[in-house]
């Protein structure tokens, strides 16, 4: 059973469910019973853009050393 991270729209209690994905939508704050919205987690660290193509240059490689091309 998959988890899912919440945040309570009203309270701002923040939790941890375990549900199957047809309650999660049903899903109310344990603390005031209020509505809550999901907490989707980044993968990636904040601040790190991702490169493009895998070049350094960020895909502008005319004049880029790094690419070889
Ligand atoms: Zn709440």
């Amino acid at each position: 059973m998959p988890s899912y991270d919440f945040k309570c729209v009203s309270c701002g209690h923040r939790f941890e469910l375990f549900t199957t994905i047809s309650q999660r939508d049903k899903a109310v704050c344990p603390k005031c019973g209020g509505p809550v919205a999901r907490v989707y987690e980044g993968k990636w660290s904040m601040g790190v853009k991702p490169v493009t193509g895998g070049c350094a240059c960020g895909g502008n490689c005319a004049g880029c050393a790094g690419c070889g091309k």
